[in-house]
């Protein structure tokens, strides 16, 4: 989730590919364009082992970049975080459970539509961050926060108040997280 896509107008995009192409047949540039570069994806996460509830955080993984929301080092990021998942048409229906319930990938897995503020809907790239979506500015980076204490800063990305605060994996985090999967 950090600094290095594009803007969302690229060559190989298929005119409002997002509403008419299945993930599993969009080109490579049209799966790394769904990304909106909110780095929702790159907090760290609570799950309960028994029912799979996922409550975000506030921390951050130590690669964020906290005002661009992006990676800090994408390409050697597995060096630091093995288990950053890359987010691919084969990974997505294992991991949307736990992707944030705006980002791209899951709403389109799960049959909703892309978010006016999506820089693919507004032809804006920062209409993520004015539309308050992006993590910029109010993360804290995971080597501040003992994990004992993740607990303390449940955020609520999807209104339920309600979220759980079980200790669990953590981490499961990125999928390639703003930077949409792309393989690394
Ligand atoms: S979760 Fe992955 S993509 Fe996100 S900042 Fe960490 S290493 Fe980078
Ligand atoms: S992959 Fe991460 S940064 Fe990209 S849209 Fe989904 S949640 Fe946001």
């Amino acid at each position: 989730m950090r600094a290095r896509r594009p803007p969302p107008v690229a060559q190989g995009l298929r005119s409002r590919f997002w509403e008419r192409i299945p993930l599993a047949a969009m080109r490579p540039a049209e799966w790394e364009a769904l990304c909106d570069g909110c780095g929702r994806c790159c907090l760290n996460k609570l799950e309960d082992p028994d029912t799979h509830e996922v409550a975000y955080t506030r921390v951050a993984c130590r690669l964020l970049d906290a005002e661009t929301c992006r990676c800090s080092r994408y390409a050697s990021r597995r060096t630091y975080v093995p288990d950053c998942v890359v987010l691919t048409p084969a990974t997505i229906g294992r991991v949307a459970y736990w992707m944030p319930p705006t980002c791209a990938y899951r709403c389109l897995h799960e049959g909703r539509p892309l978010a006016p503020w999506h820089p693919l809907v507004s032809g804006d790239p920062d209409s993520v961050h004015a539309a308050g979506i992006s993590v910029a500015g109010w993360t804290v980076p995971e080597y501040e926060v003992a994990e004992e204490e993740w607990e303390d800063h449940i955020v609520d990305l999807d209104g339920d108040e309600d979220a759980p605060g079980r200790a669990g994996p953590a981490l499961a985090a990125a999928a390639g997280g703003g930077d949409g999967g792309e393989e690394g």
